[in-house]
């Protein structure tokens, strides 16, 4: 790590209330106290810890900003290096400024997630805590904030760390076999403590798939010809949760995107533009898009409108081989049936539902979280929030344990057992952010804003 001390604006750059500048390493107080005045002439080199001084930032007897300046010595700061935060009030200009004159008075710019990288190498948080921060400022439903806030709270890193520390008694239990081949230990003992550590890491592997599917999120695209009531459908599935739907910017008139929380699951919802033969290069470009929209989908809603008899367009619809789970809706239902007998298809549900009324659209939203989720909405418990490289290292620790039972299992000697045992037990390290090498920290980090 670049010793030294690295600043950056930490707040979003905008017109907000107000700017953060942050300012992190040995000379952090140093440096802004030589930039800061006081009306009391207060230095922020004589000012004890989490304290915070009003005044201004003046460069060349020129004022920049009205501040007030948080001083936070090591070790009680988030980077566990002494930290300053100047809060400025004039907006992106002024916050800017005084970024300048940190910057020009000896603080380096900081890289992105460095402040966060800092408090990881500083042992202030683990590897898996500094993601969590990610997961945190990236959350996109309550539920996934939730579980960001669980693991910055240590539930993966405090799992992890019971799981080494069982390891490392199994170990130790074997070391005194190897070495001491008189002491008695019981080998056979072993076998249960290694089932039941590979129990719990099959949990932890089934709770990230819950993870998984909340911070990556799912797609579902309703088709369907025009007027059969798409857009109702879409508005009647996303009322209840009106207050956090966001729209995606970037659709055209063809395909309409809007993100919405099924049970704190983010599902982006596209409302598609009909499939039908294009008459003009217009509808062309509108059919591709739909085309996209469904080939990224994880489900997909076909639509009917049952007070019109069947278009060859809705038969066209119908009987399309779906590649993902795929639901029938009969739309209207408020009004007459004039739809007709139809065709054999291979759907894997069929739903009525009022879009108009809200009649049925429970109903579809139950059938699409029974196919999307197996029926199990995840929760707050059961869900955990790990990167692809910590489940892959999580699947490693799980096959090394398994190693280990089979080895135990075919009665062979404590050395062979205890070899797989290590491997398990380096794995777990590496996952904790123990001996994990430079390109991997470089590659989390970088994912963060400048600021973090
Ligand atoms: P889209 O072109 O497929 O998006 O269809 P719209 O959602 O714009 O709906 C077309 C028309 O059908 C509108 O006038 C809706 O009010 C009407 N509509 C949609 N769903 C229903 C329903 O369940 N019952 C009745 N009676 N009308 C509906």
């Amino acid at each position: 790590m670049d010793e030294g001390t690295i600043a950056a604006i930490s707040t979003p750059l905008g017109e907000g209330g107000i700017g953060i500048v942050r300012l992190s390493g040995p000379d952090a107080i140093r440096i802004a106290s030589g930039l800061f005045r006081s009306p009391r002439s207060r230095r922020l080199t004589d000012a004890p810890t989490h304290t915070i001084h009003y005044g201004h930032i003046v460069v060349a007897d020129r004022v920049v900003d009205e501040v007030l300046v948080s001083v936070l010595r090591a070790p009680r700061t988030y980077t566990r290096e002494d930290v300053v935060e100047i809060n400025c009030h004039g907006g992106v200009v002024a916050t800017r400024a005084v970024l300048d004159a940190v910057l020009a008075a000896g603080a380096r710019m900081a890289e992105r997630g460095e402040f966060t990288e800092r408090a990881f190498l500083n042992g202030r948080i683990s590897l898996d805590q500094a993601k969590a921060v990610l997961d945190v400022v990236q959350a996109r439903t309550t539920l996934g904030l939730e579980a960001a806030v669980d693991r910055l709270g240590g539930r993966f890193s405090d799992a992890l760390d019971r799981m080494r520390r069982s390891l490392a008694e199994i170990l130790a239990d074997l070391e005194i076999e190897i070495d001491y081949p008189d002491v008695d230990v019981d080998v056979d003992a072993v076998l249960p403590r290694i089932e039941a550590l590979s129990q719990r890491v099959d949990v932890l592997l089934a709770q990230s798939e819950g993870g998984r599917v909340i911070r990556e999120g799912l797609t579902v695209a309703i088709v369907g010809r025009p007027n059969v009531g798409k857009s109702t459908l879409l508005n009647a599935l996303l009322a209840e949760e009106r207050a956090i739907v966001t729209p995606i910017p970037g659709t055209t008139r063809d395909t309409i995107e809007e993100e919405a929380s099924l049970g704190g699951v983010p599902v982006r919802w596209i409302d598609t533009a009909g499939l039908r033969e294009p008459a003009d290069p217009v509808e062309a470009e509108g059919v591709r898009r739909t085309e996209r929209a469904i080939d990224r989908s994880d489900l997909v809603v076909c639509l009917l409108d049952r007070s019109e008899p069947l278009t060859r367009e809705d038969r066209e619809i119908l009987e399309r081989p779906w590649d993902v789970p795929s639901i029938l809706v009969i739309n209207k239902i408020d009004l007459p049936d004039r739809l007709g007998d139809l065709p054999t298809v291979r759907l894997t549900e069929r739903i009525e539902v009022s879009a108009k009324d809200g009649t049925g659209v429970g109903d579809l939203r139950e059938a699409i979280v029974r196919l999307l989720l197996g029926g199990q909405l995840p929760t707050r418990n059961s869900v955990l929030l790990l990167d692809a490289w910590e489940r892959d290292l999580i699947r490693r620790v799980g096959a090394s344990l398994r190693q280990a039972a089979e080895t135990a299992r075919a009665g062979q000697s404590a050395d062979m057992i205890a070899e797989d045992l290590r491997m398990a037990y380096r794995t777990g390290g590496e996952l904790q952010g123990i001996d994990v090498s430079e390109s991997i920290l470089d590659a989390v980090f970088e994912r963060f804003c400048v600021g973090k």
